[in-house]
């Protein structure tokens, strides 16, 4: 049906998630009749990004540059540090364009059944940054699911010794759900309607 030069990207394709082999065949097929539209380019940036891409140092987003250009960036607020679990929740905030302040990937959620511990997460260097002078409110923007709930908790726990106004996201955010898959009007009313907790 095809060489395996064209299979392989089928199946690297259809790795993706959200793709199946169905949906990859057809991407690639696409992407062959967009040759120099599509393909050549999204081959230069993917090769770009794979050569580039860094951890930000200080709040763990990804970018070509660390410090992110988000940490780099002097006229946003220093007083206020969100606490997100991934970085598509950082990119959902982001692109909901209602807050101006720090971030701080946290890298997932504590989970008992997973073994996943305090050590595991970003949860040391944010008592550091929370430490630091100037930092004034630490909001906690963790998903409404059991584990990031029992994470946003630990969270107020360890932050209670700084003197911090520590909020989490109000309503808006449906049980269960995800940050990254909220509406940016959902999202912006959850962050806006955030509830102070000391
Ligand atoms: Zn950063």
């Amino acid at each position: 049906m095809s060489t395996s030069e064209i299979d392989q990207l089928i199946q690297l394709l259809s790795k993706l998630p959200g793709l199946g082999s169905r949906s990859a065949r057809r991407a690639t097929l696409y992407l062959i009749k967009h040759r120099e539209s599509l393909l050549m380019p999204l081959g230069d940036a993917m090769a770009a990004v794979s050569e580039n891409v860094k951890t930000c140092e200080i709040c763990g987003n990804l970018d070509t540059v660390s410090p992110c250009g988000l940490c780099a960036n002097a006229t946003r607020d220093q007083k206020t540090i969100c606490v997100v679990e991934d970085v598509s929740d950082l990119w959902a905030l982001e692109r909901a364009g209602v807050f101006s302040g720090q971030y701080h990937v946290l890298g997932g959620n504590l989970s008992a059944l997973d073994g996943v511990g305090p050590e595991d997460l970003t949860v040391e260097p944010l008592m550091q940054r929370a430490s630091q002078e100037g930092v004034t409110e630490i909001i906690i923007a963790l998903n409404a699911t059991v584990d990031g709930q029992t994470t946003a908790h630990y969270l107020t726990d360890r932050l209670s010794e700084y003197s911090l106004t520590i909020s989490h996201l109000a309503h808006g955010v449906p049980v269960g759900g995800e940050l990254d898959y909220l509406d940016d009007g959902t999202l912006a009313t959850a962050l806006k309607s955030r509830r102070p907790l000391s």
